[in-house]
């Protein structure tokens, strides 16, 4: 029997498909330019890590400072979260999300995600996909958001700020 070679620390040897987008690696992903965090409402922001239109899901950290509120929506469909810093709740649910928590919402959810008062900065990594409904507190739709809508959102601040538009593309897949 032949010596077969240790391949156990050798590389893949074959190419990617063609088709295959790149990876996205985002170092300080909780970034020092305060400009890369968008404006969603009064104390909330948001940065993206992975806008993928491809599968309509979206990836981000949502910051909240100073007793922020995120409005009362609705998901349709799964939603996971990390909490990377400080903590939260929701009206809905009596359990409370604290620093290096994972979060996993089902579908049919239906929050409002609250910070409260003591909290200076709150940043939690998001999972959420196809789309979050607002609602009204009986439920009649009154907005969305979807992976659309955030890449819009992003490219319309990161032109303000003076990134340039294109500054979202790189989140993109
Ligand atoms: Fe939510």
């Amino acid at each position: 029997m032949p010596d077969t070679p240790d391949t156990t620390q050798m590389p893949y040897q074959l190419p990617f498909p063609s088709d295959a987008l790149p990876e996205i690696v985002i170092s300080k992903a909780i970034p020092e330019d305060e400009r890369i965090w968008v404006p969603q409402a009064e104390n909330v922001w948001f940065r993206p890590l992975c806008l993928n239109r491809s599968q309509g899901y979206w990836v981000n950290l949502l910051r909240v400072r100073r007793s922020g509120v995120l409005s009362r929506h609705r998901h349709p469909q799964a939603v996971h979260g990390f909490v990377l810093r400080g903590r939260w709740h929701y009206l809905e649910h009596d359990w409370t999300a604290e620093e290096g928590s994972y979060v996993y919402e089902a579908p049919g959810e239906t929050h409002t995600l609250v910070v409260p008062e003591d909290v200076k900065e709150m940043i939690t990594l998001f999972q959420v996909n196809g789309v979050m409904c607002y609602v009204d507190p009986w439920g009649k739709v009154t907005g969305y958001e979807d992976v659309f809508t955030k890449i819009d959102m992003c490219g319309k601040h990161y032109a303000d700020v003076g990134l340039g538009m294109e500054f979202v593309d790189s989140f993109i897949r």
